[in-house]
């Protein structure tokens, strides 16, 4: 994919970045010209082949391992980021888990887990990167949520309160930090092909997608380029942009 926005000068995080839709949202990224910080839990080989890939196109991108659920892990990446880039102009809020089971059986632990980092996660980020964008009056921040935080999704619970719950610290978010020229979206993917939904009954679900099939990671890269780029996207905040085949219309 060659992504029409130049983003050449900034600097960007992505979350999760090391497969599915991260990896293919950090690609783009690179592609349009930012230096791109790719993010992983524990795939450090996978992240590494990202930056690798970034590099060999012409770009320019590093990893940095975190764990997004954890405060002090979050505020050490923000902080290497400013030490060795000086700057971070666009967040894309990607890791994400699932932990399905139906709620009358949900352990704790399994609720807990995927608040943490779908939720949470969003919010530490967030939170870490506020301060410097706020100072240069200027960022974007990106948030992948889920059209199952819309509609909700029987096995999900805790998935669907998380996603949902993204969508309101979206809109808080973006009224919060507008006055300051940071604008906040989210990104609402609906069935796309990676390693989360490998398991899943393809049959069932294509059933409900209008357009018939499965999403790539590159249709979500697309739509983050595109709320990353100065001017296309710069009078957009507060909304969730569906990439969904038409499965969610309201
Ligand atoms: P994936 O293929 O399972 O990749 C998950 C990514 O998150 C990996 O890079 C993983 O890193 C990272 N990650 C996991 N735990 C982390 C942690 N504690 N800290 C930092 N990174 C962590 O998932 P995906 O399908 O690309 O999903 C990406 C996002 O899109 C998620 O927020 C998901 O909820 C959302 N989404 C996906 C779909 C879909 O159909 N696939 C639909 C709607 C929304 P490691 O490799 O190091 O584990």
């Amino acid at each position: 994919m060659t992504p029409s926005a130049n983003l050449q000068g900034q600097t960007a995080l992505v979350t999760g970045a090391s497969r599915g839709i991260g990896k293919a949202i950090a690609l783009a990224l690179g592609k349009a010209g930012a230096e791109v910080i790719v993010n992983y839990s524990s795939s450090s080989n996978k992240a590494k082949e990202v930056v690798e890939e970034i590099i060999s196109s012409g770009g320019n991108a590093y990893s940095l391992q975190a764990n997004v659920a954890e405060e002090s892990s979050v505020n050490e990446m923000v902080k290497t980021i400013l030490e060795r880039s000086g700057h971070l102009d666009v967040l894309v809020n990607n890791a994400g888990i699932t932990n399905d089971g139906l709620l009358m059986r949900m352990k704790t632990e399994d609720w807990q887990s995927v608040i943490d980092l779908n939720l949470s996660g969003v919010f530490l980020c967030t939170r870490a990167v506020s301060r410097s964008m706020i100072k240069q009056k200027k960022g974007r921040i990106i948030n992948i949520t889920s059209v199952v935080g819309l509609m909700g999704n029987a096995g999900q619970a805790n998935y669907s309160a998380a996603k949902a719950g993204v969508i309101g610290l979206t809109k808080s978010t973006a009224k919060e930090f507008a006055i300051r020229g940071i604008t906040v979206n989210a990104v609402a993917p609906g069935f796309i092909t990676t390693d989360m939904t490998k398991d899943l009954n393809s049959d069932q679900i294509l059933s409900a997608i209008p357009l018939g099939k499965f999403g790539s990671p590159e249709h979500v890269a697309g739509a983050v380029c595109f709320l990353a780029a100065d001017p296309a996207a710069s009078y957009i905040t507060g909304q969730v942009l569906q990439v969904d085949g038409g499965m969610v219309m309201s």
